[in-house]
């Protein structure tokens, strides 16, 4: 079977792991600090900034938590988000606002975003589709000039860049994913990046239980009761551990080998499906755009989709779609008609892209990704006729 995603550990990360053990500390602690200071020196912005997370799906519920949000605010999203900003948006008490997304890249552009904003609307939230930046610059433009805060959810981005500036930093708060599934893994894991240092300390103290921990030792000498607690506000337990923390300071290191490979992989793509009748392989990235290159997508005729993927499934190539249409997704109560997300999540595929893949696999998928359209095209013209 050839996997859509997959991590690749290795020897150095079994090594991170074993000086934990040796250690004997897995939780949140010192590892935990020096891995937020290297991935704040990777986004080139203030150590104090970044808080390490058990989950990105974590961040994005503290980032929406920090906006301060009230019944009847409004937070826009592209239709094709992941759930879990959807979920966020929802939590913490207003009403997500699903807007059109572009139906190549199947990011938003900025006139997708305007054109849904409100009087209501206190935020937005975008993410990077398949690590592409997208229209990040002139969004983040727009969201300044109509003061709205920007959350980018820099989930499946980590490496994606527009001139030089990382993907996460154009937004007032941006999160990362280090899922066992992403561009590098911590088997869980995420980041958050706040707006100002007090934020970031806030996100901290959320992040564990309301409190500000400050180390049992250190409690012990400031207070003859060390044991009472005093909780700022009501909190989670989104805090990341030591032993993520060990492994994505390896992988952190390992990430440009990454990109390098799922670029080289993407273009190994393009040039094998690029001529394929009737399927669009993804758009080329604007000058200027770094892409992590996450997501390899094809689009084709939404009535031959589903069969080409069972095809390829059977053939041993697993693939998958994301991110669903959420305006069409009962729980969000969305009433939106937005044709380009639906288009996009009915005639959308995601072909295996992960670092572990040969070139010998990759062309394998491409030949029976083509026999899989090719095949189907047939029969569904001859039904039509
Ligand atoms: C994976 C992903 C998430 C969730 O990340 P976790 O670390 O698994 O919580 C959120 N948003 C996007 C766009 C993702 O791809």
């Amino acid at each position: 079977m050839i996997n859509l995603h997959q991590p690749d550990l290795g020897q150095d990360e079994l090594v991170a792991v074993a000086e934990v053990f040796a250690d004997n500390w897995p939780g949140h602690g010192p590892r935990s600090a020096a891995f937020e200071a290297a991935f704040a020196e990777h986004l080139a912005v203030d150590p104090d900034l970044v808080v390490f997370l058990n989950s990105a799906t974590a961040g994005l519920f503290l980032a929406c938590e920090l906006l301060d949000l009230a019944p009847g605010d409004e937070v826009v999203l592209p239709s094709i988000s992941f759930v879990a900003a959807a979920n966020a948006v929802v939590r913490a008490g207003a009403r997500p606002v699903f807007c059109d997304v572009d139906p190549r890249t199947l990011n938003p552009t900025a006139q997708d975003i305007a054109s849904v904003l409100t009087g209501r609307t206190r935020a937005v939230v975008v993410l990077h589709y398949g690590g592409a930046p997208g229209d990040i610059e002139a969004i983040s433009v727009l969201c300044r000039e109509r003061g709205v805060e920007l959350v980018e959810d820099a989930a499946c981005a980590v490496g994606s860049s527009v001139r030089g500036r990382l993907c996460g930093t154009f937004g007032d708060l941006g999160v990362w994913s280090f899922d066992a599934m992403k561009v590098m893994v911590t088997g869980d894991g995420g980041m958050l990046r706040a707006k100002t240092p007090d934020q970031a300390r806030r996100a901290r103290r959320l992040a564990y239980h309301g409190l500000d921990k400050s180390g049992a030792f250190a409690a012990a000498r400031e207070s003859a009761r060390w044991w009472e607690v005093d909780p700022a506000e009501p909190g989670h337990r989104f805090l990341g551990n030591d032993l993520a923390a060990a492994l994505g300071m390896v992988q952190l290191r390992r990430l440009p080998d990454f990109l390098r490979r799922r670029r080289a992989i993407t273009e190994l793509y393009d040039r094998l499906l690029s001529e394929v009748p009737g399927v669009a392989v993804p758009p080329a990235l604007p000058d200027g755009h770094v892409s992590s290159h996450y997501f390899y997508w094809v689009q084709m005729a939404a009535d031959i989709r589903d069969a080409v993927a069972a095809q390829l499934l059977s053939r041993g190539v697993y693939t998958n779609f994301r991110y669903s249409a959420l305006h069409e997704v009962p729980l969000y109560g969305s009433s939106a008609t937005l044709p380009s997300a639906e288009r996009a999540s009915r005639g959308t595929l995601l072909l295996p892209l992960h670092p572990r893949l040969d070139d010998l696999e990759v062309s394998t998928v491409a030949d029976e990704f083509h026999k899989a359209v090719e095949q189907h095209t047939r029969e569904s013209e001859r039904v039509g006729r």
